[in-house]
């Protein structure tokens, strides 16, 4: 079958051909009809031999759809034809916090070298796709795969950083999305369907913004250094009651150190590693500052919902698996709007 490989350090993904995987027990193997193409990605191949976790070469794509093609030995729960979202952070499953759904936490994945499909084991952007066990699988239920393979991180992970945040959004509450990008348009979106706070989106680029306004943001503006004092003017001088950095580096963090409001909070989902100081005299008093990871299994099954409800529309770009190192270099270069997702 063909996949898309990183094959080497400091090298472009590649379109390869490699064994079509086959299921072992408790196993299935999905065909895949649509996979996401994340940023983190691009984080991952800019990591030197020393800092990668992971071996190589690696399919690439942790945001994976797909019908189910064959079960493996002693699978019940899903049947052969059914369209299935995959669940990426995988967990072993058994932990206190894997019992509770919050496989992103796992305590055990480590030790036991479990890791996400496109982040460690085989990922989606290949023609199948091995899933370790039928609880890491959601059925579609309707929803159009193209559609759903963005929410099973792009959305997800927007959609678990909000939910601790839910109780300050109340009427009269401002959210700021800094980075209206694959996440971020998300992000809006459930902010809107979730919540009643007001959302101002702030990107680089025209188009990132009118995609922002387009999806739900009240206001709009400019990243830059005027941007917190357009955030005290839009906020009667309070600021934020929530920031949301899909960025993650320097300015973006002081954006948001600057932005937030008393007793508001601050979450950076961005991988771009720039530190926060936090103390005291450092923020506004009572800020609290979180960096999630990704989401449970059981808020998957949400934001499927809130996508067939309606609430929910990613907006996507769609490319074949040949054109996929080429996209990636798209992404790179900010010309992607909303997710580029590969249909095998
Ligand atoms: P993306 O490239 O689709 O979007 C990023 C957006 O940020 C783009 O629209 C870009 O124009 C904008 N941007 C860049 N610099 C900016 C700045 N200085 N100010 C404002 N906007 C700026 O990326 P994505 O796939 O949405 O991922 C966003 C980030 O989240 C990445 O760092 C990614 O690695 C990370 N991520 C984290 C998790 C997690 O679990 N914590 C999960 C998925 C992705
Ligand atoms: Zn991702
Ligand atoms: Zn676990």
């Amino acid at each position: 079958m063909k996949a898309v490989q990183y094959q080497q350090v400091g090298t472009k993904p590649v379109v390869v051909e490699v064994p079509k995987p086959e299921p072992g027990p408790g196993q299935v193997l999905l065909r895949v009809t649509a996979a996401g193409m994340c940023h983190s990605d691009l984080e991952v191949m800019s990591w030197s031999a020393d800092q990668s976790p992971f071996e190589l070469p690696l399919v690439l794509g942790h945001e994976g759809v797909g019908t189910v093609a064959e079960l493996g030995p002693g699978v019940r729960g899903v049947t052969e034809g059914e369209s299935v979202a995959v669940y990426g952070p995988w967990g072993c499953g058994v932990c206190r916090n894997c019992a509770q759904g919050k496989e992103n936490y796992c305590t055990r994945n480590e030790e036991l070298d479990i890791r996400p499909p496109g982040l460690g084991r085989p990922g989606a952007m290949a023609e199948y796709l091995l899933v370790d066990d039928v609880r890491h699988l959601v059925p579609l239920d309707g929803l159009d795969p193209v559609q759903a393979a963005p929410l099973t991180d792009a959305g997800l992970t927007p959609y678990h950083a909000i939910k601790r945040s839910v109780p300050k959004l109340v009427g009269g509450s401002t959210a700021v999305v800094i980075g209206a990008g694959g996440l971020g348009h998300l992000a809006v979106q459930i902010l809107r369907a979730t919540t009643a706070a007001r959302v101002i989106a702030l990107d680089l680029t025209d188009e990132k913004l009118e995609l922002a306004r387009k999806v739900g943001a009240h206001e709009v503006a400019r990243s830059d250094e005027s941007a917190p004092a357009r955030i005290r003017e839009l906020t009667g001088g309070l600021g934020a009651d929530v920031v949301l950095d899909f960025v993650g580096i320097a300015p973006t963090v002081k954006l948001a150190a600057q932005s937030v409001a008393i007793a508001g909070d601050i979450t950076i989902v961005g991988i771009g590693g720039a530190p926060l100081p936090v103390g005291f005299g450092l923020l506004p008093y009572e800020v609290s500052v979180a960096s999630p990871y990704w989401g449970s299994r059981s808020e998957l099954i949400e934001v499927l919902d809130l996508a067939r409800s309606g609430a929910l529309r990613a907006h996507v770009e769609t490319f074949g698996l040949d054109e996929t190192p080429e996209v990636y270099e798209r992404l790179r270069a900010g010309e992607i709007t909303g997710r580029a997702v590969i249909v095998p």
